[in-house]
């Protein structure tokens, strides 16, 4: 079931133009409007789902197939030096299209992108006790 009101849905249906570069019987991938480097793409399921955490296992898997397939055209055809691939689940985490979607970002060594962060030091029994948490 695709809605209505999300426009990467209206991209798939064609209702909104983009710059598609490859797709397949459950993907699409395109230009992403704003890049963060020359070349950022964004490959989406067809299927409408919210983020990370509602997106079908399936369409995980053949998003997960896309991306590597776009990620070594990328290299090809662009010779870039590396490729990131970020999905943001939620607006905590930076999520703003509420489709799910992963981002594509060829990089290049004298790309302006750094990382936003800084690694946090963490005591051995910090990691024990979160990894605690963590297990099933
Ligand atoms: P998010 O912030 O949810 O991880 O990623 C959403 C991405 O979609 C952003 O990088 C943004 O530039 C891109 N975007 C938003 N609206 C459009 C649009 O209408 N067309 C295209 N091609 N990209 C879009
Ligand atoms: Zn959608």
């Amino acid at each position: 079931m695709n809605d209505g009101d999300c426009i990467f849905c209206k991209i798939v249906a064609g209702e909104l133009p983009a710059e598609r570069v490859d797709e397949d019987g459950h993907t699409i991938a395109f230009m992403d409007i704003n890049p963060w480097t020359r070349g950022h793409a964004l490959v989406i399921p067809r299927e409408h789902s919210r983020n990370l955490y509602e997106v079908g296992e399936d369409d995980l898997g053949h998003v997960a197939v896309a991306s590597k397939r776009l990620a070594r055209r990328m290299r090809d055809r662009f010779g870039c030096h590396g490729v990131n691939l970020l999905n943001s689940c939620e607006p905590a985490a930076w999520q703003t299209v509420f489709h799910f979607h992963v981002h594509v970002i060829p990089r290049f060594r004298d790309d302006p992108l750094r990382l936003p962060g800084s690694p946090l030091k963490a005591e051995a029994a910090e990691l024990a006790a979160v990894a605690a948490e963590l297990r099933d």
